[in-house]
């Protein structure tokens, strides 16, 4: 029997878990599971990657599917409410498979898609609802669904919800609910704008933290370039080419400069994609299904964009420019080195974000030290503490041949074009408030 046979779920969920394969609960599912399934409301602090989803999907299954629902219409029942549409996705997927041996229907619904096709989804209801903000907003406003019978509210990612602006609309979906609910709200990280917000919305919540916030994964090697801005796009090319990196996730500060490097990199033969909040929703779930399927190497993002994504573990994480936030380079290699497997974070650091590159070698007690970008001996990098030092710390220009994995997984594969249309809906609104004015009266 596995390990989850102490949280006392239900048989079918124990033979779901069973058949995905997990054998051991996540501390956070230890901790949060009993609970929930005791009808206490929760804050939990708890980041990606954690197991935070099945520890609040579970329980709230469970305790839905003590009461069926009516099979012609499904009343809204539970209600996970997400910052972002990728995020959306995943958390609707892994739902709709934890609960398909207790018949839950599970719905996602998010902006950047076509209001009509998901009011279609609706037609018969779902016991729980997946929604970012501003679309649940809109047909609550039209009432196209109702959360009149919505008994488990779930903020997942409550922080980032904070950070997009959702406020207003979080305030407004709350009219639309039954004030007797269990609320459970999860965030990566507790500062004082979301001890205000879970003030307001949770009575009397237990407290779970499963937050290794400051720490990344002994597995991942960390290293620190120092290159020019203007080289980086140069630089990159060549250490991927160099390096045969396979899928590489790449982060960039800005949706442009994402686009701009996924062309600059398209442009030396390498198979890359950008993926931001300005894309068709569309667009990126199909960049994310060819990068997940290998048919693109090199995933380049804006910090928004990657949160939540669920690739499991990539061979390497490039931080092409240093978040601002430390916090935010934890986040990112995060991606790399997990369950035990080797991983790469490489940063390409200008002279002017040396500081940040200072911040971060405190948050994470461990100094990191700038090296020049190794050089290249018959057409393969050296690394290490084999590298020449070049004087300027740059390989300006530098351009390896694209090499042999690269080339093969663009063999009969049309060249991907800059994706240009502007997505229109559920973007984030604009940061009015700051987070302390939340709920100033
Ligand atoms: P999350 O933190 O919810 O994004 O989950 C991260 C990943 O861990 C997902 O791919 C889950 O499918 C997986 N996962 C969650 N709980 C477990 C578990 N108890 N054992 C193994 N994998 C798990």
């Amino acid at each position: 029997m596995s390990g989850f046979a102490d949280l006392k779920l239900c048989p079918e969920l124990n033979a779901t878990l069973e058949a995905l394969g997990y054998r051991e609960p996540t501390p956070i599912q230890t901790q949060a599971i009993p609970l929930v399934l005791a009808g206490h409301d929760l804050i939990a602090e708890a980041q990606t990657g954690t197991g935070k989803t099945a520890s609040f999907a579970l329980p709230m299954i469970e305790r839905l599917s003590k009461q069926p629902g009516n099979p012609e219409y499904r009343e809204i029942r539970g209600l996970v409410l997400v910052p972002t549409r990728e995020l959306a996705i995943q958390v609707g997927d892994n739902t709709l498979e934890y609960g398909r041996l207790l018949g839950m229907r599970v719905i996602s619904i998010f902006g950047g898609v076509r209001f009509d096709n998901q009011i279609r989804k609706m037609k018969r209801g779902a016991d729980i609802l997946v929604a970012t903000p501003g679309r649940l907003l809109d047909m609550l406003k039209q009432k196209k669904l109702s959360l009149d019978q919505l008994e488990i509210l779930v903020f997942d990612e409550a922080d980032r919800m904070l950070d997009l602006g959702f406020i207003n609309e979080i305030k407004a979906l709350l009219a639309y609910m039954p004030v007797q609910k269990q609320t459970l709200l999860f965030s990566a990280t507790l500062d004082e704008s979301v001890e205000v917000l879970a003030d307001k919305l949770l009575d009397n919540p237990k407290r779970v933290s499963v937050a290794q916030r400051n720490t990344s994964a002994a597995t991942v090697q960390q290293r620190a370039y120092a290159v020019d801005n203007r080289d980086k796009a140069d630089v990159l090319a060549y250490l991927i080419t160099g390096a045969r990196w396979q899928q590489t996730l790449v982060f960039t500060r800005t949706k442009r400069r994402a686009d701009e490097l996924a062309a600059a990199l398209q442009h030396e033969g390498i198979h890359a994609l950008a993926i931001h909040g300005d894309k068709h929703q569309r667009e990126r779930i199909a960049v994310l299904n060819a990068f997940a399927d290998g048919e693109v190497n090199v995933l380049v993002a804006t910090d928004v964009a990657a949160r939540g994504l669920d690739i499991d573990n990539l061979p390497q994480v490039v931080n092409y420019d240093l978040p601002n936030q430390p916090q935010d380079y934890v986040h990112r290699i995060g991606r790399t080195g997990r369950a035990g497997q080797k991983g790469l974070a490489v940063s390409l650091v200008a002279p002017e974000e040396r500081r940040f590159l200072q911040a971060i070698s405190e948050l994470i007690n461990k100094p990191l030290q700038l090296q020049p970008v190794p050089v290249a001996e018959n057409g393969k990098l050296i690394d290490g503490k084999a590298l020449q030092e070049n004087s300027s710390g740059v390989r300006s220009k530098a351009k390896a041949k694209p090499g042999k994995t690269v080339k093969k997984a663009q063999q009969g594969k049309p060249q991907p074009q800059t994706p240009s249309r502007k997505e229109t809906q559920e973007k984030a609104p604009a940061r009015s408030a700051g987070r302390r004015s939340l709920f100033s009266k």
